[in-house]
C-alpha cells in the first residue's frame, strides 16, 4: 500500500475558538502550494528555507487581500511527521480565518485530508510502524495519566521492539528450516532440538506480552460500572461522592437521557465510566418501564455492577431480587447511609459507606480496582499490550508457534513446520504492520479524526 501522491491539508487543532489554529499541509506540492497562497516579506520560496525553521507570512486572496498573518514552520521530506514535505501554518484560532485559509489552500491545489491521513502517510512512508501509529491516537484519547503513559511507551516503540525480537527468533527458525529444504547437502538435517528451544523461547515471550493484555486494554478502554438499586438508596449521591473524591475528573460524558447518567472518573489510573440507572424494579408505570429497560441494557454491557442498598432499611425483598439478578455477574454490594447506623455491626457481605459524608469510599474504590485488575497492581515499567487487535494477533501467533512445535515433534516434513512458522510470523507482523492487510490499515486510520 502506497500513500497517495497528492498534497493534503487540514486543521490540526480542535475547531472552535483558540489562541492559535494550526493547519497542516503535507505532500510533494506543499511548498509550491504555500508559496502561491502566501505573501512573504523576503519572497524566497519555502523550498529554500531550512527544515525546522519558522517564517512570517500573510495568507492572501488572489486579489492580494490578506486573510491572516501567520507563522510557517517548514519540514523537508523525509524529516517530517509524514515523511513528506510539510508546512505547518500557525494562524489566529478562529473558525472564519481558518476556514478561509483552508479554502485558499485548496484553491491552490491541496485536497482536504481524510481522517488520520497524516499519520497514515507517516506509517506508509516508514516514519513509524502500525503499533506506533495507533499509539498516536491513544496519546490524544488518553483519559488518565496511566493510559497516557502506556500510550507514550507504545509510541516510543517498546511493544514494537518486543514483537520484533520475537519475530527475529522465529525468522531464525524459518531460515534454518528453509536451508534444510533447499540445501540439504550443505546444511544436513534440520536440528529439531535447536528449533524446538527457539520456538519455546518465542512462545514464552509472546505469553509474557499476552499476560499484560487484559490490564493494558483496561487502562486504555476503561471500565464500565453500573449503579443499581431501588429509588432513594443513594445512587446519585454515591456517584457524586465518587466524583468529588476523584482528584482527576477527566471527561464528564453528559447523560443521554434523564434515566441513565454517565460520568467518567479516574480509578487508580483506570478510566471508570459510571452509569447511574433508574433502578431495576418491575413497574407498571410506562415511563419507569422505559427507564428499567435502559437499566437492563446498561447492565448488559457493564464490566461490574454496584448494587446499592439502604443500610437503614436493611435488605428488602426487592433488593434480594436485584441481588439474585446480579448473582452470575461481577458485582459489589454497597450498604449506603452507614452514617445513620453509628456503632452497628457491618453486614457479612458488602462494603459499608456513606455517600453523604464520603466515609469509606476508599474501600469501595479498592474493591473495584481489585476486581478490575484481578488483584494485580500494574507494574508500570512493563511493556503493555493495550489493543484487542494486538491481543488477538498474539493469541494467533501463540497458536501457530504451538502448532509448529507439535509438527516438529511429530517429525513431519519440514515444509509442514514452515507453514506453521510462517503463520506465526504473519500474526506478529500484523501488530507492527508488516503483514497487516489494506482493510485493517484503512480501518485503523478511519477511527482517527481529521488533521491527525
Ligand atoms: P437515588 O434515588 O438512589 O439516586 O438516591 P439519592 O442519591 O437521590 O438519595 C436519596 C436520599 O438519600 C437523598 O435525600 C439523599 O440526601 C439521601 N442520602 C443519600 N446517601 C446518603 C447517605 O450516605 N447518608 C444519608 N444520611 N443520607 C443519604
Amino acid at each position: 500500500m502506497l500513500p497517495d501522491d497528492d498534497t493534503i491539508c487540514a486543521l490540526a487543532t480542535p475547531p472552535g475558538i483558540g489562541g492559535l489554529g494550526v493547519i497542516r499541509v503535507s505532500g510533494p506540492a506543499a511548498f509550491a502550494l504555500v508559496d502561491r497562497a502566501t505573501w512573504r516579506p523576503n519572497h524566497t520560496p519555502c523550498a529554500g528555507w531550512a527544515g525546522y525553521t519558522l517564517h512570517r507570512a500573510d495568507i492572501v486572496h488572489p486579489t492580494g487581500e490578506v486573510i491572516d498573518d501567520v507563522l510557517l514552520a517548514v519540514f523537508h521530506a523525509p524529516r517530517s511527521y509524514t515523511g513528506e514535505d510539510v508546512v505547518e501554518i500557525s494562524a489566529h484560532g478562529g473558525p472564519v480565518p481558518l476556514r478561509q485559509i483552508l479554502a485558499r489552500l485548496m484553491q491552490c491545489g491541496a485536497r482536504m485530508a481524510r481522517p488520520g491521513e497524516f499519520t497514515q502517510r507517516a506509517f506508509l512512508n516508514g516514519r513509524m510502524d502500525l503499533a506506533q501509529a495507533e499509539a498516536v491516537g491513544d496519546i490524544i484519547a488518553a483519559q488518565t495519566e496511566q493510559a497516557h503513559r502506556l500510550a507514550r511507551r507504545q509510541s516510543e516503540g517498546r511493544l514494537s521492539v518486543a514483537v520484533r525480537e520475537v519475530r527475529e527468533i522465529v525468522l531464525g527458525v524459518l531460515a534454518r528450516i528453509e536451508a534444510s529444504i533447499d540445501f540439504p547437502e550443505d546444511v544436513g538435517d534440520l536440528d529439531a532440538d535447536v528449533c524446538q528451544s527457539d520456538l519455546a523461547l518465542a512462545e514464552r515471550r509472546v505469553g509474557a506480552l499476552l499476560a499484560t493484555a487484559d490490564q493494558g486494554i483496561l487502562y486504555r478502554e476503561g471500565l464500565r460500572v453500573v449503579l443499581i438499586g431501588r429509588p432513594n438508596v443513594g445512587k446519585s449521591s454515591l456517584l457524586n461522592a465518587l466524583l468529588r473524591a476523584d482528584r482527576a475528573i477527566v471527561t464528564p460524558v453528559p447523560g443521554t437521557t434523564r434515566d441513565v447518567i454517565e460520568e467518567t472518573l479516574n480509578l487508580r489510573g483506570i478510566p471508570l465510566r459510571a452509569v447511574d440507572t433508574a433502578g431495576l424494579r418491575e413497574t407498571s408505570d410506562e415511563v419507569e418501564r422505559i427507564g428499567v429497560a435502559r437499566t437492563r441494557a446498561s447492565l448488559a454491557d457493564a464490566d461490574i455492577a454496584l448494587l446499592i442498598l439502604d443500610a437503614t432499611a436493611g435488605e428488602t425483598e426487592e433488593d434480594a431480587a436485584l441481588r439474585a439478578d446480579l448473582a452470575d455477574r461481577p458485582h459489589v454490594v454497597v450498604w449506603n447511609k452507614w452514617d445513620l447506623k453509628p456503632g452497628a455491626d457491618p453486614p457479612a457481605e458488602g462494603i459499608v459507606v456513606s455517600a453523604m459524608t464520603g466515609w469509606n469510599l476508599v474501600a469501595l474504590e479498592d474493591a473495584l480496582a481489585d476486581m478490575a485488575l484481578g488483584g494485580r497492581a500494574a507494574d508500570t515499567e512493563d511493556t503493555f499490550v493495550t489493543h484487542a487487535r494486538h491481543k488477538r494477533a498474539l493469541q494467533s501467533a501463540l497458536a501457530h508457534l504451538a502448532d509448529a512445535r507439535r509438527t516438529l515433534g511429530a517429525a513431519l516434513p519440514a515444509d509442514f513446520v514452515s507453514i506453521d512458522v510462517r503463520g506465526a510470523l504473519g500474526a506478529l507482523g500484523e501488530i507492527t504492520g508488516e503483514t497487516a492487510g489494506e482493510d485493517v490499515i484503512s480501518e485503523i486510520f478511519s477511527r482517527f479524526c481529521i488533521g491527525k
